[in-house]
């Protein structure tokens, strides 16, 4: 199912979790964007259009500003996605220049997608940048988003993007294989789910002992992200992005994923 999804999509909103665009230490990692690039810039060759939603602000700002590490305060932590977005932004714009690509960057927050002339302006944006042969890449935007107003989690902007947009596809990367019908992480017995339709249904159905999986983690804003999407009637692949050439291997086959089907 999942080579079909990719095969037929012409309009791909790619997210990347910042647990994927880093180092164990923590630190964006160069080689990582690169393959992810390359990888992108294979399905631009092929004649899809890509828009990729970027975590990772926060861990570039660190490999910058290594002494504002252990400072908590929002405002701090804000100053550093102002610092980090720039270098992330470097390091994607980088990237894609070894294909002849360039990036536009597009910061968001809540508000922006509550707002009807908000929204067309980012639409329109989104449409020019992309038939121009331009790879938007959007994030939150830290220095306004304070708690209160957050979106949150690049899951959800994810999800928001790809209705905007009216993507044909979205593709979340994280540091899973997919969905499971438990946390993988303390249940080895795990298995994995390969499709799903009913969106509700699994959810009721998913469960760890008398707790909720999806209450821990990040699966919860991942199956948020699904259930949105599939509402608009733009299917979604969850797959691992730290396996070497995921995006190629998932349009191949040869890796495995979970795909949420309309
Ligand atoms: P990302 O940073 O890529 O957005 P998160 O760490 O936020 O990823 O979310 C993925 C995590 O969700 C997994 O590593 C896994 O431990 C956890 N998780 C909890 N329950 C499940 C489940 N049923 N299936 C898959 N992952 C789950």
């Amino acid at each position: 199912m999942i080579p079909q999804l990719i095969a037929d999509a012409r309009k791909i909103v790619i997210k990347f979790g910042s647990n994927i665009l880093a180092d164990q230490d923590g630190r964006i990692n160069p080689a990582f964007l690169n393959e992810y690039a390359n990888e992108a810039a294979g399905f631009i060759r092929a004649g899809k259009h890509i828009v990729i939603v970027s975590s990772g602000a926060q861990a570039a700002g660190l490999s910058t500003m290594e002494k504002w590490a252990r400072k908590a305060d929002i405002h701090y932590k804000q100053a550093l996605c102002a610092v980090g977005q720039v270098e992330l932004m470097g390091a994607w714009r980088r990237a894609f220049e070894a294909h002849d690509l360039r990036i536009g960057q597009i910061l968001l927050t809540q508000d922006d997608f509550g707002d009807p002339i908000r929204t067309l302006n980012m639409r329109n944006t989104l449409f020019t940048l992309v038939d121009e042969g331009i790879v938007p890449i959007i994030n939150e935007n830290d220095t306004v988003a304070v708690e209160e107003i957050k979106i949150g989690d690049n899951d959800t902007l994810a999800a928001q993007s790809a209705v905007l947009w009216s993507a044909d596809l979205l593709i979340l990367l994280s540091d899973i294989d997919g969905l499971y019908d438990k946390n993988p992480k303390g249940h080895p017995d795990a298995e994995l789910v390969n499709e799903v339709r009913d969106i509700i249904q699994v959810r009721s159905q998913i469960s760890t002992g008398g707790t909720n999986s999806f209450g821990t983690g990040g699966i919860a804003t991942k199956l948020d992200a699904a259930q949105r999407v599939m509402s608009y009637g733009i299917p979604m692949i969850l797959a691992h992005g730290g396996k070497p050439k995921a995006l190629e291997a998932l349009a191949a086959g040869t890796q495995r994923g979970t795909a949420f089907l309309v």
